[in-house]
């Protein structure tokens, strides 16, 4: 990005970013030195909060304090910084068309990661601006290791498990943003952008978010407008937005019926290779001329004598097109082509039927069963070529479309698994492989929702582990981690049909029990109690049991939200405790207990 010798423009930190660049992330008071920094200066002030205001449904922060409550020191900082670095350099340089890209790039990740429902939208924007910088500037400016890391490109640096990293979930995002952003400010004539395959890319993307086309035109547009808005708003030129038909016909790539259908009106006048044709006569001498003509043409020709030979060659040989004679023995011209529409490889080829001169009042019944086009006999061989011409442009299309098809469906195998792979991980707790905290908190309030709207009962089942501690100060951490591991397996192998075992974090586990009364629950928590305490754990030195201490909770009609059912559950687990652990403590029986207790 930067080739000359000056230090590139980020490297001298401009006004409120040099000073939020000042602010240690990490040491206390972090909080209200950024709030200085960005007091002092009102115009970058502004931005983050439109910004933050900007960031999903939530209503615009009042006040920067409200920012860092809302998104952390660390989110708010480094925007702060990659934002003044933009405003100040749009507000003092004439090239400032550097930035439009960039800040398409910005929006793009924030779309995705919102679509995605992975990552955190702000850190997202903030890296989409400033991936240009590279990971040493990041680095410079004290950006959380995890954005460095996303930036970073892949090679040694950035050898770890791809899995358990959600840098590697922003890494992909930036990169899909990018393709989004090649879109948006698209010069066909900026070179490396390889524009068929930024066009086949976006419909791999589409396909990934499980978008149809309408609604993910419609998410293109709103990343322009939002793009195109804050161009101006930082007092960029503003770039016109394209339609998404718009990249794609830039890129060649017109949608493939169009293309078919556009083609064909036009008459497309594309010399055409030759074909293999199957041709199907059951006159010697008719089926000689036939051959004869096609040869001379440049197809390549293989002949059968009646339909059913027809159909068991045409099965084996995959011809582009099948000329075949009505009237023949055992299977005619129309069976046989009925036979071959009904199958998956004849359902394309191009069917040309040579009627004789009685049968032409007939047609129609020829072309019910599927017959592209006819000729009549006896043929004049120029007639012949030429509706075979006709059909060539038509095979010729059906293959390319073909292909468009398998390149699209080849990336969006490659990218799916990916997107599945990052979904899953984004749910899942790395150490018991167990649904984690968001998937549970997720899963609650869903089922708080159609529980609100069946008024069906709801119940959560909370867990701790007793002496956890001793645990991990008598074995040690790794011991620890395989108990964990261990009561994750018995949790999940004593669950049943509408309960769903997750790991909230530390020892703690959580049950949604959906379509469950308290009463019910109580004899699920028992369940996993009992299951438990019997369970010997052998491995690693280890050789013993542990206990838990359980708290149900039902949803009751006052209750606000899925916190308050949480809550109470919680308190449940701690009544357990105070009475001995190794129980389980209704909610509704749990006597009031302080968290100290
Ligand atoms: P109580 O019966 O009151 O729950 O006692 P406890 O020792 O289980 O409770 P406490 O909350 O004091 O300790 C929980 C311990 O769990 C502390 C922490 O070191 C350990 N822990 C939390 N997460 C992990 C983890 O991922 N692996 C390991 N090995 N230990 C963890
Ligand atoms: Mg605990
Ligand atoms: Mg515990």
């Amino acid at each position: 990005m930067h080739t000359n010798t000056q230090p590139p423009p980020g490297e001298r930190l401009a006004g409120c970013a040099a000073l939020a660049a000042a602010v240690e992330p990490g040491l206390e008071g972090a909080s209200a030195a950024l709030s200085a920094a960005l007091a002092a200066d009102p115009r970058t002030s502004a931005v983050v909060l439109a910004l933050v205001g900007s960031d999903g449904g939530t209503a615009p922060a009042a006040s920067i304090e409200e920012a860092i409550g809302r998104l952390g020191v660390q989110a708010v900082r480094a925007l702060t910084i990659a934002l003044d670095l933009c405003a100040s350099e749009c507000r003092s340089s004439l090239e400032t068309r550097r930035w439009s890209r960039p800040l398409a790039q910005a929006f793009a990740a924030r779309a995705l990661c919102r679509q995605l429902g992975v990552g955190v939208p702000v850190e997202a924007f903030t890296v989409g601006l400033v991936q240009g910088f590279g990971p040493a500037a990041l680095t410079r400016w004290k950006f959380p290791a995890r954005l460095v890391q996303a930036v970073t490109p892949p090679g040694r640096e950035r050898d770890f498990d791809p899995d358990e990293d959600e840098s590697v979930d922003l890494a992909r995002i930036l990169g899909q943003a990018s393709l989004l952003a090649d879109s948006l400010c698209g010069d066909p004539s900026r070179s490396g952008i390889d524009w068929a395959r930024a066009s086949s890319g976006l419909e791999s993307m589409r396909e990934i978010l499980e978008l149809d086309r309408a609604a993910f035109a419609t998410l293109f547009e709103r990343i322009g407008r939002e793009w195109s808005e804050w161009q101006g708003r930082l007092g960029l030129a503003v770039l016109p937005v394209p339609t998404m038909d718009e990249v794609h016909r830039r890129a060649g790539a017109i949608p493939a019926d169009d293309e078919v259908v556009r083609a064909l009106e036009a008459g497309s006048t594309a010399t055409l290779k030759g074909l293999r044709i199957l041709a199907v006569d059951d006159e010697p001498t008719s089926l000689k001329l036939l051959e004869r003509a096609l040869r001379k043409a440049g197809h390549e020709t293989i002949t059968a004598v009646n339909g059913s030979e027809a159909l068991r060659i045409a099965l084996e040989t995959h011809p582009h097109a099948v000329i075949a004679d009505w009237m023949m023995p055992e299977m005619d011209g129309i069976d046989l082509c009925k036979a071959l529409r009904r199958s998956e490889l004849g359902r394309s080829v191009f069917f040309l039927l040579l009627t004789g001169r009685g049968e032409e009042e007939r047609i129609v019944e020829a072309f019910d069963a599927g017959v592209d086009d006819y000729v009549t006999k006896p043929f004049n061989p120029k007639v012949l070529l030429a509706r075979l011409k006709g059909g060539q442009r038509v095979i010729e299309l059906q293959e390319r479309v073909e292909a468009n098809r398998r390149v699209v469906l080849k990336q969006v195998a490659e990218m799916g698994l990916l997107t599945r792979k990052l979904r899953n991980a984004a749910h899942t707790d790395a150490l018991t492989e167990l649904p984690n905290r968001r998937h549970a908190i997720g899963r609650l309030e869903a089922e708080w929702e159609s529980a609100d709207s069946a008024s069906r009962p709801l119940s959560a089942i909370l867990i701790d582990i007793d002496h956890f501690k001793k645990v991990n100060d008598t074995y040690g951490h790794d011991v620890g981690d395989f108990v964990l591991r261990e009561v994750a397996i018995v949790l999940r192998a004593n669950t049943r049909q509408g309960e769903e075992a997750a790991r909230l974090g530390g020892e703690e586990f959580f049950v949604t029990c959906s379509n469950t009364t308290e009463a019910q629950a109580l004899v699920a928590a028992e369940r996993l109690r009992a299951a438990i305490a019997r369970h010997v754990i052998t491995g690693m030195g280890f050789q013993g049991s542990v206990t838990i201490s359980v708290g149900v909770a039902q949803r009751m009609p006052g209750m606000a939200s899925h916190d308050t059912l949480i809550k109470a559950a919680d308190h449940a687990v701690y009544a357990a405790k105070a009475e001995g652990r190794n129980r389980v403590v209704a909610a509704s029986a749990a006597s009031p207990v302080s968290k100290s207790a």
